[in-house]
């Protein structure tokens, strides 16, 4: 075969002329024994823990120098072999796909050098792929951004020619080579897998964190899919979590293995309840959420720990710049590294304090919240706190007991997040939640299965109020329309109320108050009364007002209504925000054939 060149290669001046390297022998012998092994690793969607395929990494013979795929590719790159290995390689994983189940993708490595051969371009995959019965859509081909490509045209017109057969590109260990942005802007893949040296303690690291939002933020721009590599910590796994990546992989969970294997059910569980976690948190802002969600349970001291001890505990986890001290379950005090280290810095600090109780030199009157304490009123707190406290840890009890500890560094970020979060959720005129929440709420209240009332509210005749009185005004329309629901909203059923904008003309109101008529009436009174303040004086004594129409003719249009279709929980079984919609929709039509201010219930 052709590969069983008995290469002499002279790339060292030191050796003799004929020297062959060992290495080289067992290596083509792999190639002619085909002693390649296949191991997968699993690739896991961080929505709801269900693995969406496997990365295939080869691996040369047990125990072998040359067991592991960096030892094998750097001598392929050495001899000038890397199609006849990457061949090997490719050949081995496919054969065993069959075994993974037709839903998986199966995400396979290539060596960028290997594009510059002639029987790569010929795209053999095709024949392996009808052979395995496989579908070119589940296909991903990984390539690493560690090797520097020169000629980024012809690689572009190389990637065109995969995927216009089907396949799809990732990006391999985006973040650690250096053509990196380049790579991404101009192969356009469809997966970016992102180097786990930049996921390797990313909940520690500020700077990992915000390269990480940037690289999610191009993703969403340019509808790829991050893949987050090397997740081994389920702190990590949290902080990628809270970023929004949507794929991730690594020991956390489940190493490469012979077998197609699922991960750990614990850290599927783990997965499943973060993320009901985050879909509540949407719903939050630093006015709603309570400060215990945000606390950790960390270690304390009791006032008897000796200063020593505490020394020692800080020295040991390095990320510790605060402890709390408590007894019988009931803070007492809290001591912060820095106040600690001055304290012994003082002339006689050490031979005073170190074998003492740390009681002595803790900090007596720290802040103490409750865990309902919302986010804001715990920031104003923290921030109304002399300066050289401001950053002092905050305790958080719960029924008077010790709960855990949180950080003024925490209190801000989630604060922060959830503004953003609001304001991406949230109508631009009104601030109203918009429909990512409207659509979440209404499956939260169908899972409950409680009773409850969802209002569909549609102002009539609004376009061509607009289209007369102008943005500004159909906008102050809007504005009033809104206030003046949400007042009545509060006013009959202030608890586990709802209240969104859909868009335009268009509200909804999700409430569990059986009195929707008597609501409905009030909202329709106020709105026929504040709506007159909205014409001239000559439209009011008309009660219409002339536009032109779709077809640029003259027409006389009614003053704006306000129409509400209301569907119950009572009356049927809703499965999903869809199927609400649909009912709603049906008695929506029914309302707005009466040309006046309305409401229907169903
Ligand atoms: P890669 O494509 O970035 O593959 C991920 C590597 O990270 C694998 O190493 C995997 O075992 C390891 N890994 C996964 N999760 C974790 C984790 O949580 N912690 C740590 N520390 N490591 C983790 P492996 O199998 O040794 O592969 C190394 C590299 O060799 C691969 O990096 C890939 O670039 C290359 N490679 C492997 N198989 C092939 C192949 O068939 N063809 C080509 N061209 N390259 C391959
Ligand atoms: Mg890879
Ligand atoms: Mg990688």
């Amino acid at each position: 075969m052709f590969w069983f060149s008995s290469t002499t290669v002279d790339d060292s001046e030191d050796r003799p002329r004929n020297f062959v390297d060992p290495e080289l022998g067992e290596f083509n012998d792999i190639l002619a024994q085909k002693n390649i092994r296949t191991v997968f690793q699993p690739i896991v969607a961080l929505a709801d823990g269900v693995i969406i395929g496997y990365e295939a990494l080869s691996r040369g013979p047990e125990g072998s120098p040359l067991e592991r795929p960096d030892a094998l590719f750097r001598l392929a790159h050495k001899y000038n072999l890397i199609w006849e290995l990457e061949y090997l390689c490719r050949t081995k994983a496919l054969e065993r796909v069959g075994d993974m189940g037709s839903d998986k993708m199966v995400f396979i490595n290539i060596d960028p050098q290997c594009i510059d051969d002639q029987r790569f371009q010929k795209g053999l995959t095709r024949d392996l792929l009808e052979k395995y019965g496989l579908d070119a859509g589940n296909v991903i081909f990984e390539i690493t951004e560690r090797t520097a490509i020169d000629d980024y045209k012809k690689f572009r017109k190389l990637l065109d020619n995969y995927t216009s057969q089907g396949y799809k590109i990732a990006i391999d260990d985006t973040g650690s080579g250096y053509s990196g942005l380049r790579l991404l802007a101009q192969t356009h893949p469809h997966y970016i897998k992102v180097d786990m040296d930049m996921v390797r303690d990313i909940d520690k690291d500020g700077l990992k964190q915000a390269m990480m939002r940037a690289l999610y933020d191009f993703s969403v721009i340019t509808n790829s899919k991050i893949i987050a590599e090397g997740i081994e910590t389920v702190d990590e796994l949290n902080t990628i979590m809270d970023i929004g990546i949507p794929y991730g992989q690594g020991y956390l969970f489940r190493k490469p293995a012979a077998g197609f294997l699922d991960i750990s059910p614990l850290v599927r569980q783990l997965i499943v309840t973060k993320t009901e976690q985050k879909k509540r948190e949407i719903f939050q802002t630093p006015l709603t959420m309570p400060i215990g969600e945000i606390a950790h349970r960390d270690e304390v001291f009791s006032p008897a720990t000796l200063v020593c001890q505490a020394i020692d505990h800080f020295n040991d986890i390095a990320n510790a710049q605060g402890i709390a001290v408590v007894e019988d379950n009931q803070p007492v005090g809290l001591v912060m590294k820095n106040n600690l280290l001055s304290s012994l810095a003082t002339q006689y600090g050490v031979a005073l304090y170190m074998h003492r109780p740390i009681k002595l030199l803790m900090e007596r009157n720290p802040l103490i919240v409750d865990y309902d304490t919302p986010l804001e009123q715990v920031s104003k707190s923290a921030l109304a706190r002399a300066d050289d406290s401001i950053y002092d840890y905050i305790i958080v009890v719960r029924n008077k007991q010790y709960w855990g500890m949180t950080t003024v560094k925490r209190l801000l970020e989630k604060t922060s997040q959830l503004e953003i979060s609001r304001a991406k959720h949230s109508n631009p005129l009104t601030g109203l939640p918009g429909n990512v929440l409207i659509e979440e709420k209404l499956k939260q209240m169908i899972a409950s299965g409680g009773d409850f009332a969802v209002l569909y509210f549609d102002i009539d005749n609004f376009k061509p109020y607009n289209d007369i009185y102008g943005f500004e005004n159909g906008d102050k329309v809007l504005c009033a329309t809104a206030t003046l629901i949400q007042k009545w909203l509060w006013e009959k059923d202030s608890s586990g109320t709802f209240f969104g904008h859909i868009g335009g003309d268009d509200f909804v109101a999700i409430i569990h108050d059986k009195n929707v008529a008597e609501l409905c009436q009030s909202v329709i009174g106020s709105f026929d009364a504040r709506m007159k303040d909205f014409y001239s004086e000559e439209d009011r004594q008309q009660g219409n007002i002339v536009a032109l129409n779709r077809h640029g003719i003259i027409e006389k249009y009614p003053l704006i209504s306000l129409s509400i279709a209301v569907v119950t929980s009572g009356s049927r079984v809703f499965r999903s925000p869809e199927e609400v919609g649909e009912a709603a929709g049906m008695v929506k039509k029914r309302c707005k054939m009466i040309w006046q201010s309305c409401y229907e219930i169903s």
